[in-house]
């Protein structure tokens, strides 16, 4: 049910992920660019700067996970903290499929002292999760304690601790002076079972060396410029490059659902004091409009249901 409708929003993005492996198949690397998706929900959500940079960072982390899944393998995001963001939702999948919303958009914080959004002041203290649908019945689900709430490093924890895989994440997001994104993306190089101790530190410094991702992208470079310019010297072999899009699963029948499910005596209070429902999707803000006669039919088959 879930997929079957899935509705993408036309956004003109050059969006997409790549996958390589290099040093002869000992290091995974993957890159994304999100520009245009992540300004695409800055805007509908109309969010405030560090908003959007921690939703930009988190958009390209997921972007890259769901790249690493097979096909309709979804992946679910959420970073939970006690900062004034609350939690940041992000959904991936294996197809390129995207979307992702923070609870609270409109947070304002002052520059942290090298001048830049203070992404882990707005995250605060709390837990990454990431939840993996496989399709086969109960999802798996690891998470680790925040590190800094600054994304990246949290990311990289949430590998080497769940997934006993080092990694090393980098993630940017430059904000335009209208509200809107002018560059998101990040790079993850991992570290597969093979790799030396020599070969570690060679990545690491590697990874140390490479200039903002964010501006990497405002100046125009693509996802294997990123992995060419971070890992180029341990000849990275391209597997994949999978276009992304800004999807959403809502739809006017899942709406009718949540509407039955408040129950014959919430719906009734509803079509007593307001007459109509508007609902708004928390990923998209697609709104649903119900008057007062589709109330009253979904009232109806509640109805029918029980007798
Ligand atoms: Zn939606």
């Amino acid at each position: 049910m879930a997929n079957c409708n899935q509705q993408s929003i036309e956004v003109n993005t050059k969006d997409y992920v790549v996958q390589a492996t290099a040093a002869n198949g000992r290091v995974r690397a993957l890159a994304a660019v999100v520009t245009g998706i992540a300004d695409e929900i800055a805007r509908r959500h109309e969010m405030w700067p560090v908003a959007a940079a921690a939703l930009g960072r988190t958009l390209a982390a997921t972007a890259m996970i769901g790249a690493m899944q097979k096909g309709k393998e979804k992946v679910t995001v959420q970073i939970i903290g006690d900062g004034p963001l609350e939690q940041i939702t992000a959904d991936g999948d294996g197809e390129g499929n995207l979307r992702g919303y923070v609870q609270n958009p409109y947070v304002d914080l002052p520059l942290t002292e090298q001048g830049k959004l203070n992404v882990g002041a707005a995250v605060g203290k709390g837990h990454l999760w990431v939840i993996r649908d496989l399709g086969l019945g109960e999802p798996y689900r690891g998470g680790v304690p925040l590190v800094s709430g600054e994304i990246a490093e949290d990311f990289a924890s949430y590998f080497s601790q769940s997934e006993q895989t080092p990694s090393a994440v980098a993630l940017g997001v430059l904000t335009g002076p209208d509200g809107g994104v002018r560059a998101a993306g990040g790079l993850i190089i991992q570290l597969l079972p093979e790799a030396s101790e020599g070969l570690a530190v060679v990545v690491e410094q590697m990874v140390a060396d490479l200039p903002s991702v964010s501006g990497l992208i405002d100046t125009g470079s693509t996802p294997e410029d990123i992995i060419q310019r971070t890992i180029g010297d341990l000849q990275p072999k391209y597997l994949r490059m999978l276009p992304l899009r800004f999807t959403c699963t809502c739809s006017r029948e899942r709406c009718e659902s949540a509407l039955i499910a408040l129950g014959a005596e919430e719906l009734d209070k509803l079509i007593e004091e307001q007459g109509k429902a508007e609902l708004t999707c928390r990923f998209c803000r697609a709104q649903y409009l119900f008057d007062k006669e589709e109330l009253k039919n979904l009232q109806a088959r509640i109805e029918k249901t029980r007798t």
